[in-house]
């Protein structure tokens, strides 16, 4: 851990207000002072970094990571790779992420049960290179539901966790918490990528979702679940689900009562595979015809609605966009900051406020994490060039100099020219 004054930085303080001139003070893992640019700060034992002409700014956290995914054409891939390697490449992916400015990771799912959750303790001992990490349940999910793969002649596995009514669901939920997972994922609506559950059906009962909800909530977990069919986000709603990914079927009723539980409630569009299947798809075998039969121009444009709509609201969305699939590599997460953009009206200081602010919040950390302030835990950037003005500069990570987690520099701008950096597990 270094002791670092940041001299005439341009600071973004991740609130998504404009960038000014500042000084800023690493001790330890704790930002100690914020200051003006002239106020003529000093930093005994210090090592002193000129920051001119670059920007400060918190660690970005990716809000629907899946470290676990490395590549998959099929969601079986995921099932058929043995947990030797898929540990493995759980740990590169790790690495990369942190590597591409993400100094956190909220786990969406990971692909088998304790994947997550070994890598998140390597790390926080200090073993492995990686960013925080809120370890995940699999996808907990009903039969025929996404993740289910098992046929009657067959069985096979992705990374789903099938369990019917209540009480197995519950069993699964406290398994995963007992092996040490900080979030429980529940599918809720099925996806138009499997059979038979499509994305407009919600298929796990109420009662099933409100089993895993009290049981996460019993020993201070959260839940995310996946919900794309409009009542799917009802049912996530009724049920106190913390963070509710996709929702691009979601009704007028249904956003009102997202709005009026904004403070405790979170997002996320899940966006990078969406926009990839399209301009990637057909490179991996999902040609034009499975493209349109899958409607995904239409789920684009629904997305992007309901995404306006919420921003408009004030409801916090979490940038991460379903990372992990070959046509969404691991290292390229930082392009949902465009989309957000582009596609949801977010001016580029909201959009990487989505990332840091919420963030921080989305981690269970806002008191502590996710902006440049006093007393904040030193998750810090140091980018060359302005991402307030072009988000797109976060997707070159030559461009981010300098990477600190915790006060203790991953990447220092000295070295920052001669690493390529970790790759994409495959
Ligand atoms: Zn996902």
């Amino acid at each position: 851990m270094a002791d670092v004054l940041f001299r005439n930085a341009s600071l973004f303080d991740g609130t998504g207000t404009p960038t000014r001139p500042a000084d800023v003070i690493v001790r330890g893992s704790r930002i100690r002072t914020v200051a003006d640019a002239n106020a003529g700060l000093e930093a005994p034992g210090c090592e002193i970094i000129d920051a001119t002409g670059l920007t400060l700014m918190p660690g970005m956290t990716e809000g629907h990571a899946h470290l676990s995914f490395c590549g998959a054409r099929t969601n079986t891939d995921l099932g058929d790779i043995p947990v030797e390697e898929h540990l493995l490449a759980t740990m590169r992916n790790a690495e990369l992420l942190l590597d591409c400015g993400f100094t956190s990771a909220y786990s969406a799912a990971s692909a088998k049960i304790r994947l997550d959750i070994v890598i998140r303790n390597e790390v926080e001992a200090g073993r492995l290179k990686g960013p925080r990490i809120r370890a995940s349940s699999p996808e907990i999910t009903v039969t025929g539901g996404l993740g289910d793969e098992c046929r009657v002649h067959q069985n096979r596995s992705s990374f789903g966790l099938t369990a019917d009514g209540p009480e197995e669901v519950r069993r699964a939920a406290r398994m995963c918490i007992r092996e040490g997972a900080d979030n429980i994922k529940v599918n809720i609506s099925g996806d138009d990528f499997v059979n038979p559950a499509k994305g407009g059906m919600t298929v796990m009962s109420e009662a099933e979702v409100r089993a895993a909800v009290e049981t996460a909530h019993d020993f201070g977990r959260r839940v995310n679940c996946h919900a794309r069919a409009g009542g799917s986000v009802r049912r996530a709603l009724d049920c106190d689900v913390d963070v509710i990914y996709h929702c691009e079927l979601m009704d007028r009723p249904s956003m009102d009562l997202i709005e009026a539980k904004k403070d405790r409630v979170f997002t996320g569009p899940a966006i990078g595979l969406i926009f990839n299947t399209i301009e990637r798809g057909p490179e991996f075998g999902i040609d034009e015809a499975a493209i349109e039969r899958l409607g995904m121009r239409l789920v684009l444009e629904l997305t992007a609605g309901v995404y306006n709509e919420l921003r408009k609201r004030g409801v916090r969305v979490a940038i991460g966009g379903d990372y992990g699939f070959a046509w969404t590599p691991q290292g390229t997460n930082a392009r949902d900051l465009e989309h957000f953009v582009n596609l949801f009206g977010y001016s580029p200081a909201e959009a990487l406020a989505c990332a840091t602010k919420v963030g921080g919040e989305i981690m269970g950390l806002g008191e502590e994490l996710g902006l440049v302030r006093e007393g904040y835990l030193a998750d810090l950037l140091l980018v060359d060039g302005d991402p307030t003005r072009d988000v797109r500069i976060m997707q070159d990570r030559a461009r981010i100099l300098m990477v600190m987690k915790d006060g203790a520099v991953h990447r220092h701008p000295r070295d920052a020219a001669r690493t390529g950096g970790a790759v994409a597990a495959e």
